[in-house]
């Protein structure tokens, strides 16, 4: 497979002036709650209403949707609002289902992309077909694993095809409930550059309030467009409460985000822009993990105090000097930065130390 600037056609078709929107709730619950929400959304920026029929839950017991009835309220909500209706198929059996209930935009959840297995049943379910079908990340941060399930789609005669970044599950306690790994899909997008590209910070973020912030940062990488899960009484959603926006607070995302009308002019400032955009993702993940090489450094300092061993020891001090000058080198770094650099990270260590110490 390789780039194609057909692989936007889809997107341009929509003629938009603003990203690409597809919104409604993480699950159909109710023919009236599918309803409700798609009037709601009826006359703003959304192209396409989501709502999951079939939910794949990481444990059993919880709501695992409605099934196919559900087809048939996205069918009503279509002729009743003119939205497109998408929804996540994970079996043979559910592609069949949607494509029969003319679904038009399907996609592969991050479960799914996950097992190659069940992307080629869908790929060989769909095969040919002139839907939407996009492809959510798998859930462990792998690239080769993503782009496996875009090329079995794209072998399968499937040409409107889309990426979505949904992030990636960790053990590790963070503020995201899963995290972004940005520079994946920034690999990904260096790659497929016209393969749409679309952010879903509601599965990234898992709480409401980072929504804005997270569709941001996607929107200054050049990303084509969002879905954001929409519920009209998002506190008692059945699925992915804590996440979830009411269409109003949808349309003030809207109002606050800020877009760049992407232009020939323009050009200069879009590129600049997507690279100081990627600069800061490093110098964040860069802080992030100083921060965790401080917080090891407080746990060596409880040791020492608890042995009563001094803390400055040269010859572990040499010892990390000559370790960080390879790999400096390694990485094309000047000996002369490598050591400033390092001098001030190994006296921040020596500071924190010293408090856990004294204190
Ligand atoms: C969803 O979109 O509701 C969903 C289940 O997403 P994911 O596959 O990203 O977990
Ligand atoms: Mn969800």
């Amino acid at each position: 497979m390789e780039n194609k600037k057909e692989m936007r056609n889809w997107l341009d078709a929509f003629k938009l002036e603003h990203p690409f929107v597809i919104a409604g709730p993480c699950s159909a619950e109710t023919e009236d709650q599918v309803l409700k929400i798609a009037h709601e959304l009826k006359d703003s920026d959304v192209s396409v209403f989501r709502a999951g029929i079939w939910k794949p839950r990481t444990r059993p017991g919880g709501f695992e949707g409605v099934g196919e009835i559900g087809l048939k309220w996205l069918q009503k909500a279509k002729a009743e609002t003119g939205l497109l209706m998408g929804t996540e198929v994970a079996t043979a059996a559910h592609c069949k289902l949607a494509l029969e209930h003319d679904i038009d935009v399907l996609w592969v959840g991050a479960r799914t992309t996950a097992n190659p297995f069940a992307v080629q049943e869908i790929a060989d379910t769909l095969a040919g077909t002139d839907k939407i079908v996009l492809i959510k990340n798998p859930v462990n941060p792998d690239m080769a694993l993503w782009l496996g399930g875009v090329e079995r789609l794209y072998m399968a005669g499937i040409k409107n095809l889309g990426v979505i970044h949904r992030g990636f599950s960790t053990y590790q306690k963070t503020k995201y409930r899963n995290i972004p790994e940005w520079q994946i899909a920034i690999e990904l997008q260096n790659k497929f550059p016209d393969l749409p590209l679309i952010i879903d910070p509601s599965h990234i973020t898992g709480n409401r309030e980072m929504i804005l912030e997270v569709t941001q940062e996607a929107l200054d990488l050049n990303y084509d467009g969002m879905i954001i899960e929409t519920h009209i009484d998002p506190d008692n959603a059945w699925s992915d409460a804590a996440q979830q926006v009411t269409p109003d607070a949808l349309k003030q995302i809207f109002k606050d985000l800020k877009v760049r009308k992407v232009s020939g002019d323009s050009d200069f400032e879009n590129k600049m822009t997507k690279l100081r955009a990627n600069i800061d993702i490093m110098d964040s993940n860069l802080l992030e993990l100083i921060g965790k090489r401080m917080a090891v450094a407080k746990e060596i300092g409880q040791v020492k105090k608890d042995n009563n061993v001094a803390v400055l020891q040269n010859s572990r001090w040499n010892e990390i000097q000559g370790k960080v000058l390879d790999a400096g080198a390694k990485n094309g770094l000047s000996s002369e930065f490598t050591t400033k650099l390092f001098k001030a990270i190994h006296q921040e260590s020596i500071e924190h130390q010293e408090k856990v110490i004294n204190g």
